[in-house]
Parts: C-alpha cells; sequence; structure tokens
C-alpha cells in the first residue's frame, strides 16, 4: 500500500476497533489508489481520502417490540449515512443477528464506490438491526417494522436518505415500514423507500435487479473475450433474493446451474437447479434448501459438510454474505476449472479468496461492480416516483441492462488508464473513487 494510504489506513484502524470487515473492506479499496493518488496529489491535500473514511453521521437505535406471547425484546438499529456527495444516502437495511456497526459501516462504506460507479445521483449510506427475522410470525415482523420505523423516520427522506431491503428484509419488511412512515408523517411520500410493492409505488424489475445485473455483468465479461455463459456450469450461492434472480437469468442465457445453498448447506442438482420450486420453497413456504432437495426427489441431494465450491463449475456466483468464499473454497474452484467469479453479495470472497483468483487468471468482479444493479433500479425507482410514472418491463429491464453495461466499460477503462489492465477489481475501486472524490471537492470542505 503506498505510505500516505498505509498513514490513513492506520488512522482508520486506530478511530474504528474492532470493526473487522469495516477495515476490510477499507484496505481492499486503498490496494487499488496508489496511482490515483500519485497522479492527484490534490486528493490528499484536500483530505479526500479521510473525509470518505469517516461517515457523515452514524444514527444508533433501541427497537422495543413485543412477541406473539406478550414477552418484550430489545434490538439495536443502526443507520450509517455515510456520504452524500453524489444524492442522498442510499443503500439496504439487513436484518440479521451479526449485525453490529462493523458490518454497517463495511457496507455502506462500499455503497459510497458503487452508487457512484452506476453514474446515477444517490450517495451512499446502509443501515440495519441485530433482529433475527428467523421462525418470527407475521405479526411479529410488522410490530418489529413499525417499532423500528417509529425511531428512523425522522432521519429519512426522499432527499435525505432513502433505505432499501437486504439480508432479511424484501418486500413485507418494505411495505410494514413504508406504512408506519406514511402513518407517523402522514405523507404518502413515495420516494422514502425502494423496493416496495408494484400497486403501491414500486419499480417492475427491482425484485430481480441485482441477480439480472450481477448475471449482466458477467455475460459483458464473457462477451469481451469472446465467449458466452451459453452451455456454461454455475454454482450460486445463497437462496435468497439476489440467488434466486441470478438463476434464473443464467438459465435465460443458456446456462446451467447445478448448485445452491443456504446457511444449513447445499443442494446440487445436476440437472439444473428448478427455479418454480426453489421458489416454492424460499419465497412461499420460507423454507430450507434442505427442503428443495427432499421435494425434487432423486435429482438432487442435499449436502450439509463442506462447501458449494467443492461442485466444479465454470462459473462461481456466491450471492449469500460477507467473507463466505475463503481461499479454501477458492483453490476448490480453480481446481474444478472456474474461469468467472462475479459477487453478487457484498465482499462475499476474503482477499486470500481473492488472490488464488488473480494468480490463477480467473476473471474476477467485485461486488460494488457486479451487484450494483439492484442499488440502480432502486435508482430508477426513485425516478418513477419524482415523476408519478411506472415504466414497463422491459423499458426497465433495457435501462438496467445498460447500467451494467456502463459499469463494466467504466471498470474497463480505469483499469487500463491507472496500469492495471484487464482487472476488474482495480478499475471498480478507482472508477468510483473519482466520480465521488470530484464532487466532495467541488462542494468543499463540508
Ligand atoms: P436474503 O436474505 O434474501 O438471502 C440471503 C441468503 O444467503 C439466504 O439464502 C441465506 O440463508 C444465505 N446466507 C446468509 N448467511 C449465510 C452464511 N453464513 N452461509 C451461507 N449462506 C448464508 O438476502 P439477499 O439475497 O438480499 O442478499 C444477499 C447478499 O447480496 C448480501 O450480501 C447483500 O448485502 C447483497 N446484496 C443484496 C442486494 C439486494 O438488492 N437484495 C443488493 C446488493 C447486494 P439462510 O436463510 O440460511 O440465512
Amino acid at each position: 500500500m503506498d505510505i500516505h494510504l498505509q498513514e490513513q489506513y492506520d488512522e482508520v484502524l486506530r478511530r474504528n476497533p474492532g470493526e473487522a470487515e469495516f477495515h476490510q473492506a477499507v484496505a481492499e479499496v486503498f490496494s487499488s489508489l496508489g496511482t490515483v493518488v500519485a497522479k492527484h496529489p490534490h486528493y490528499a491535500d484536500a483530505a479526500v481520502i479521510s473525509r470518505l473514511c469517516e461517515p457523515e453521521r452514524q444514527i444508533i437505535f433501541r427497537v422495543p417490540w413485543t412477541d406473539d406471547n406478550g414477552r418484550i425484546h430489545i434490538n439495536r438499529a443502526f443507520r450509517v449515512e455515510f456520504n452524500s456527495a453524489l444524492g442522498p444516502y442510499k443503500g439496504g437495511l439487513r436484518f440479521h443477528p451479526s449485525v453490529y456497526l462493523g458490518i454497517i459501516k463495511f457496507l455502506g462504506f462500499e455503497q459510497i464506490f458503487k452508487n457512484a460507479l452506476t453514474g446515477l445521483p444517490i450517495g451512499g449510506g446502509k443501515g440495519g438491526s441485530d433482529f433475527d427475522p428467523k421462525g418470527r410470525s407475521d405479526g411479529e415482523i410488522m410490530r418489529f417494522c413499525q417499532s423500528l420505523m417509529t425511531e428512523l423516520y425522522r432521519h429519512i427522506g426522499e432527499y435525505t436518505d432513502v433505505p432499501a431491503g437486504d439480508i432479511g428484509v424484501g418486500g413485507r419488511e418494505i411495505g410494514y415500514l413504508f406504512g408506519q412512515y406514511k402513518r407517523i408523517t402522514n405523507r404518502y411520500e413515495s420516494g422514502v423507500l425502494t423496493g416496495k410493492g408494484l400497486s403501491w409505488g414500486g419499480s417492475r424489475v427491482r425484485t430481480e435487479a441485482t441477480g439480472y445485473g450481477t448475471v449482466y455483468f458477467v455475460d459483458e465479461m464473457l462477451r469481451a473475450r469472446g465467449e458466452s455463459l451459453d452451455g456454461k456450469r454455475v454454482t450460486v450461492s445463497g437462496s435468497g433474493n439476489v440467488a434466486i434472480y441470478a438463476i434464473e437469468k443464467v438459465h435465460e442465457l443458456g446456462g446451467t446451474v447445478v448448485a445452491c445453498s443456504d446457511s444449513a448447506g447445499y443442494a446440487v442438482d445436476e440437472k439444473g437447479i428448478d427455479l418454480n420450486l426453489l421458489k416454492q420453497v424460499k419465497e412461499v413456504r420460507r423454507g430450507r434448501i434442505s427442503e428443495y432437495a427432499d421435494l425434487r426427489g432423486g435429482d438432487a441431494s442435499f449436502v450439509a459438510d463442506g462447501t458449494i465450491w467443492d461442485v466444479p463449475a465454470d462459473v462461481a456466483l456466491p450471492c449469500a454474505t460477507q467473507n463466505e468464499l475463503t481461499e479454501e473454497g477458492a483453490l476448490a474452484l480453480v481446481k474444478g476449472g472456474c474461469q468467472v467469479v462475479a459477487e453478487g453479495a457484498n465482499m462475499p470472497c476474503t482477499p486470500e479468496a481473492t488472490k488464488v483468483f488473480s494468480g490463477a487468471g480467473v476473471l474476477f468482479a467485485p461486488g460494488k461492480a457486479a451487484n450494483a444493479g439492484g442499488v440502480a433500479t432502486s435508482a430508477l425507482e426513485m425516478q418513477q416516483n419524482a415523476s408519478r410514472d411506472s415504466w414497463s418491463f422491459e423499458y426497465t429491464e433495457e435501462r438496467l441492462g445498460n447500467i451494467m453495461r456502463g459499469i463494466h466499460d467504466r471498470c474497463l477503462e480505469a483499469a487500463d488508464e491507472y496500469g492495471s489492465p484487464g482487472d476488474y477489481q482495480f478499475g471498480a475501486n478507482v472508477a468510483g473513487f473519482i466520480r465521488v472524490a470530484d464532487a466532495m471537492l467541488a462542494l468543499g470542505v463540508i
């Protein structure tokens, strides 16, 4: 790491003790910025990098709620409003027991560069709670969402901060959150949340956007080397929102997804994952991936030990959670002949895993580029809300496809210009950084 950047990094460690995921995300971005700061010393002079690493605002609050048996629970919730140089803070809310400030800060930091890469007017933020939605009834989920919004509403707004979904937060939760926002403020302010239902201000393609966008990105990477997804074997970790729609688009483009997973294990299905059955199990019954394998019968098997990366594939799409693909998983993928890895999730590959990929010549797309289709379509939802319009599926998907191609090209151009041709990770960091840094310089020291 460049010596100036190393000093900044040491300062990040000192000011944010115990936040390992945030440190990891900062180190990953800094590892690409050496040539940029050498070429443009004014970024260092204006302390752009140290300002970027300090969130503009961090909100932490208590969320009390009552379960179906009348027992009172207390959770902790966060909203980190990281950077608004390019537009209102934009980023999802995550409900998962592992959530703490360091996870939200890593996600918010990543979001700044991701949102910049889309070319759209959105700043970076993220939020969530250590609430565990697994096994909770609809009523419990609703009361939790209402309690969370009773505090959060005062910090958000269509021109201020626009949350969306993430792990554990889908259309149902966004509905309860929006309902409480509307009730408290007495405003039908559609643009305050994205990921809404189609009949009350949502955008077509938002549900599919992150998974579809990731696969569009892979398609572009393959196209750049004269190949396509047609006939490729693909593995997809996770079986939530991102994974399901990544699988759908892979199948549409002629590839076959032969395995997917959840936190309890993975299902191998050599004939190709049956998407209708998977949606039934995961979206309707909110069940486990082992149930998918049981219901599919002889064609599929469930594996509780080991990792999905042991299954040989041409393309691997980690779409579950941070640091799920380690050095060991990366070595297994390389051994199985993998040529492309694209992150549908945020930071699913450890730094050791990405080193294995670059050493083996595996094409690697970082989440901030590959999974940006979700937030980009959220920005399209905001556009539709602002103009009180509702676009067709075809038109919205075409916009998503163009945005993903734009991100792909921006990564390659920046990688070329700053001395690391073909390196998508490097290019994504550099292109995202330059856009947000230039806006920060223009806005002065604020
Ligand atoms: P969901 O809650 O819909 O799905 C998450 C999936 O990941 C579930 O199948 C879950 O299994 C699995 N999972 C969670 N933890 C682990 C683990 N430790 N090991 C294996 N599997 C695990 O979330 P999303 O699909 O929305 O999000 C997935 C990832 O994509 C996250 O990193 C998120 O930040 C990122 N992302 C999401 C966007 C979106 O639009 N939704 C946009 C951009 C990025 P289980 O049910 O067992 O917990």
